[in-house]
């Protein structure tokens, strides 16, 4: 089990990173109903989060229509997330 993982297990609580790192398999509907309630709670408190949540969405939306192809590019989702990640949560002072 990674680090990380096991630090939240034992800690119970979602940070922005943990979000960050959830945030895929939440939309694919692959969290077990533990982690989804936990995340789901993060998110009613968060705004950072849920604006990252709603840009997320919206970005592979946005690709699929432009492209209009079933699969959005995957650079062009990973260029906006990157951007998107580093303004959340690598920039301080974000949350100062
Ligand atoms: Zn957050």
């Amino acid at each position: 089990m990674k680090a990380w993982l096991q630090r939240w297990r034992s800690r119970r609580r979602l940070t922005c990173e943990d979000v960050n790192r959830f945030l895929a398999a939440y939309l694919d509907g692959a969290l077990d109903a533990h982690t989804q309630a936990a995340f789901e709670a993060h998110l009613q408190d968060c705004d950072d989060c849920q604006a990252y949540l709603d840009q997320y969405r919206k970005t592979i939306e946005l690709a699929r229509q432009a492209a209009d192809v079933p699969e959005p590019p995957p650079a062009l989702i990973e260029h906006t997330l990157s951007f998107l990640r580093k303004r959340l949560f690598e920039e301080p002072p974000f949350n100062a």
